[in-house]
């Protein structure tokens, strides 16, 4: 290695163990790193102390509800693909107290909730999951009202995106032009190389701040020969999706078939538990509750994630407007697919596959769209 300094747009190589210089760098300037870890059988993102918190050599497997670790032949520090969590978590918050009340001697006092969440350093975000930001941005920070836990959460966010060297079961970014090689968004982009016995990270650097940090980890040039093995592997990648949808058309071929028979086919199976919705990196739907403690002297308000996939959802004086499992499904999906692109300007799908690997009954959005598209009047017999 030398003392030559990059650049933001340049590309460089690191060797895998300075993923930890990189880790601790981020800490030192107060960051709190967090990543992909291993947790009661899943890969989920927690706070990184080093990159011994990192799964080295693991992968899983996923399919239509179906999850599961393995061991793989080598020490890949990212070789599987998402998990059921989703930086939603971080930036929206399944949980926030919005505010506080206190019974004084002159009746109820507000006390307002300070926002001071961590300045937090995500490694690992795939190109899906830049996506999926991407939209939460612009529901939480671009429409007339600007959300303050999100913006909060957001702000200083140092992003590390990772370049997929792999494609899980139920990945369909490829179809949804949100993957799997990180385009934008990111301050720096790896992509793991493990390969005739070295281990070592092809860098992008998205931004000047990357390049800063960049500056404290020992690193070279990138060969014309790493990067080209570095584009190899995301080719490799973006050809083995388990799962493609054909999106043309998605949104006037949903608007048209409002009374398709695979709505109810698809009602007899889904048991309206929500879990799609919950592990969505783009689903935002809110409830709010408030509670008092019994001497009636402390309340609360707290804002949870909700789901349309419940009754209350979508509750008015007399009853639920949505009161079938047909009709939750239909307007879910509808929504990611086809209502989204006219409310944000995009589709609500980034094509991650959670939805498809923890649905209890593995039913298949991309599945979905297909059996629609298949049978719709007019709609091309795809395979
Ligand atoms: S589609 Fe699957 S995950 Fe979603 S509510 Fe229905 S059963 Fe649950
Ligand atoms: S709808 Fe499913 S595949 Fe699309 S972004 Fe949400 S969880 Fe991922």
């Amino acid at each position: 290695m030398t003392a030559y300094r990059a650049q933001s747009g340049e590309t460089v190589l690191i060797e895998a163990q300075q993923l930890d210089t990189l880790i601790q760098t981020l800490t030192r300037r107060g960051y709190e790193v967090v990543g992909p870890t291993i947790c009661e059988g899943a890969i989920v993102y927690d706070r990184l102390g080093s990159a011994k918190d990192l799964p080295a050599g693991w992968t899983d497997e996923q399919d239509g509800g179906t999850y599961r670790l393995k061991r793989r032949a080598d020490n890949a520090l990212f070789g599987y693909v998402v998990g059921p969590h989703s930086w939603k978590k971080y930036l929206h918050p399944p949980a926030v107290r919005l505010w506080r009340a206190e019974r004084g001697a002159n009746g109820f006092s507000i006390v307002a909730e300070k926002q001071e969440p961590p300045k937090y350093a995500f490694l690992g975000v795939r190109a899906c999951e830049l996506h999926g930001i991407r939209i939460q941005d612009k529901v939480f920070l671009e429409g007339a009202h600007t959300d303050p836990t999100y913006s909060s959460h957001r702000a200083n966010v140092f992003l590390v995106a990772l370049n997929c060297g792999q494609a899980g079961g139920t990945c369909f970014c490829a179809s949804m032009n949100t993957g799997p090689k990180a385009e934008s968004g990111y301050d720096l982009a790896l992509t793991e190389i493990v390969e005739q016995g070295r281990h070592r990270f092809v860098v992008e650097i998205g931004t000047e701040r990357g390049a800063e940090i960049l500056a404290e980890i020992p690193h070279e040039p990138a060969g014309e020969s790493d990067r080209e093995t570095a584009k190899r592997i995301v080719a490799e990648t973006a050809g083995h999706m388990g799962r493609t949808m054909d999106t043309a058309g998605i949104k006037e071929l949903l608007y048209s078939n409002y009374d398709h028979p695979r709505w109810e086919q698809v009602a007899q199976r889904c048991l309206t538990c929500a879990n799609c919705t919950m592990v969505c990196p783009t689903c935002f739907c809110s409830t709010v509750e408030d509670v008092t403690d019994l001497t009636g002297e402390h309340a609360e308000r707290w804002r949870k994630w909700d789901s349309c996939f419940t009754m209350d959802f979508s509750y008015i004086h007399g009853g639920s407007v949505r009161a079938t499992a047909k009709s939750r499904y239909r307007q879910w999906m509808t929504h990611k697919l086809g209502t989204w692109i006219d409310q944000f300007g995009s589709s609500g799908c980034v094509g991650c596959g959670r939805c498809i690997t923890w649905c209890p009954v593995g039913i298949d959005i991309t599945e979905e769209v297909r059996a629609i598209r298949k049978s719709a009047p007019g709609g091309s017999p795809e395979s």
